[in-house]
């Protein structure tokens, strides 16, 4: 069966129930029709439990054959709810640019899934298309404020505000808008992101409260005046506006997964064009609530991880209790260097060579002093040999590997895991951040390439050096970086597979962040609005009569 008939086939609990089992009530609760609701906000304001856990769930680098970081991630939270901890688990939304385009949704697979799965995978409760409107709204905004009187006097040439959709839209990276003569607009080149990659995604993401969400958006540095200085959107005096157009996204989503067990599904950053972790609102009512709340960050330990634990921790004001990174057979001997096709048949020296990369992304969790497991996401083509192999090398690296079947047999599958998880987290963790903001960007991006990436150094162009310059200049440099960067690879070339050494990572660009309160580093060719693939995931999707979907994963 296909992830979605196995959704299509299974019976959900009304959303009052689900909410009912970690102690919220009707006032607590909007429902978006029977099976989802959004949470009051008052949730994330309070203080958690010290004693309550927080579990990562990060990966290996990904890989064409999948890792399954979405499936084990909600068969360990089905098998937490088994085990009788109250559990919640915390995720992001799925964007509908991958949804249509190469990867699929990120509702997790087989019997370990998050529900209603055609709904988050698809429009959800319009938290994206809320993003999208305020995001425009703000673009529109600012072009009629140059169009006008320009009191600021900001130079059209130097706005750096885009607009965004949540499409994989290649077409639209670069674009001139204001065409048309005197009453259109005035004419500038400009371009589109997508929205996952948003200031205001990032923004929703790490605000606390509506006000923390307004004096945010009034920090946006949305370009320039002629004397080169930067203009916010306080200065121009749109916050209120933008804010109320998000003012029921910033809540956060309550769904179920397969087992019922209460999953919140909110904000949805990627992890290689921006800081890849679902909201700080999710994860601390998660943590309010349950005594478990297991979460994810996007791709490797090298992207999500990084980003959750040096920008989304400190704003959460807590650090993961335990992580677990996942692993396959498959993707490690892809990473060796063992080509697609094959990838069915057992071979041990491709293992071994593509071993070095997961070792290399226990190293990282293992830098910050967090207590971690590997979990072997298990596909029906590992060998014994081949489990054993993994097993035994973690072993001599003192890690423990644990074998898991959460895609076939949902938490049951999962329980060898959630109990190493639980042994995990109640060891003491002392964490150590990888920088300390106050430092040069230049040192702060060293850090980031030598420490997590394993490479040289960071190579900056002579734009980026500028920037560097400037943004110091403007007082921006002591924010934390979110590195842009390719997820297929250690490096900045998606083509470098395994655990690299012998590279220098490209800074093309810096773009200030400073309403999320980041400065982002384009490395590489990396872009942040993709485009759709050879074949798009969305031309093998069919809709009967009756309303039925097909293909959707
Ligand atoms: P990720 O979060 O790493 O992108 P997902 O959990 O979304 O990965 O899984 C990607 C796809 O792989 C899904 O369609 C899922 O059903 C499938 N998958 C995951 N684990 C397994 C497994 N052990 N066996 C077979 N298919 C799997």
């Amino acid at each position: 069966m296909t992830d979605l008939e196995i959704a299509q086939q299974a019976t959900m609990l009304p959303i009052k129930e689900i909410a009912a089992k970690i102690g919220l009530t009707e006032d607590d609760i909007e429902p978006y029709g029977n099976y989802k609701a959004k949470i009051s906000m008052k949730f994330e304001q309070a203080s958690p439990d010290p004693a309550h856990k927080l579990v990562l769930v990060t990966s290996i680098n990904p890989t064409p054959p999948g890792e399954g970081k979405s499936t084990v991630l909600v068969g360990l939270g089905d098998a937490l709810s088994l085990l009788e901890k109250k559990t919640i688990i915390a995720i992001r939304e799925p964007s509908m640019g991958p949804v249509m385009g190469m990867k699929g949704g990120a509702t997790g697979g087989g019997y370990s899934q998050v529900m209603p799965m055609e709904d988050i995978n698809l429009h959800f409760t319009g938290d994206l298309h809320a993003l999208t409107s305020a995001n425009n709204t703000l673009a529109a905004l600012i072009d009629n404020y140059i169009q006008r009187d320009n009191k600021q006097d900001l130079d059209p040439r130097r706005i750096i505000w885009k607009r965004v959709l949540d499409i994989n839209d290649r077409v639209l990276r670069h674009t001139i808008t204001g065409l048309g003569g005197l009453s259109q607009g005035i004419p500038r080149e400009t371009g589109f992101d997508i929205t996952a990659a948003s200031e205001l995604m990032a923004i929703l993401c790490l605000s606390t409260s509506i006000a923390d969400l307004k004096h945010r958006i009034g920090k946006i540095v949305v370009g320039y005046n002629h004397d080169k200085q930067p203009v916010t959107v306080a200065q121009l005096g749109f916050e209120d506006s933008i804010t109320i157009l998000l003012k029921d996204a910033i809540k956060p989503n309550l769904a179920q997964t397969l087992a019922h067990t209460p999953a919140i599904i909110h904000g949805g950053p990627f992890a290689n064009i921006a800081h890849g972790c679902n909201s700080v609102a999710a994860t601390k009512t998660g943590l309010n609530l349950a005594d478990y709340t297991v979460t994810e960050s996007g791709f490797g330990s090298d992207l999500g991880a990084e980003k959750f634990l040096d920008i989304k921790a400190p704003v959460l004001g807590k650090t993961p209790d335990a992580a677990v990174i996942v692993a396959t057979v498959r993707a490690l001997k892809y990473n060796g260097g063992q080509k697609l096709p094959d990838l069915q048949t057992e071979n041990l020296d491709a293992l071994k060579a593509g071993l070095p990369n997961l070792l290399h992304h226990i190293e990282n969790i293992q830098q910050y002093g967090v207590p971690l497991v590997v979990a072997i996401n298990h596909f029906v083509s590992d060998t014994q040999a081949e489990l054993d192999l993994i097993k035994d090398t973690c072993a001599a690296h003192g890690v423990t590997a644990i074998l898991t079947d959460s895609w076939a047999k949902g938490g049951e599958g999962t329980l060898d895991l959630a109990k190493e998880v639980i042994k995990k987290a109640d060891q003491a963790s002392t964490f150590t951040p990888l920088y300390d903001d106050n430092q040069p960007i230049e040192d702060k991006l060293d850090a980031v390439v030598t420490k997590v990436y394993g490479g040289r150094k960071a190579v900056l162009s002579k734009k980026a050096q500028r920037q560097i310059k400037q943004f110091t200049e403007n007082g921006w440099g002591n924010l934390p970086i979110c590195i842009a960067k390719t997820q297929y690879s250690l490096s900045d070339d998606p083509k470098l597979l395994g655990a690299p050494s012998d590279f220098d990572i490209n800074v093309r660009e810096l773009v200030p962040k400073i309403g999320a309160g980041f400065i982002v580093a384009l490395t590489g060719n990396i872009l942040t609005m993709p485009g759709l693939p050879k074949e798009p995931a969305a031309v093998k999707m069919h809709i009967d009569d009756d309303g039925t979907i097909e293909g959707l994963f």
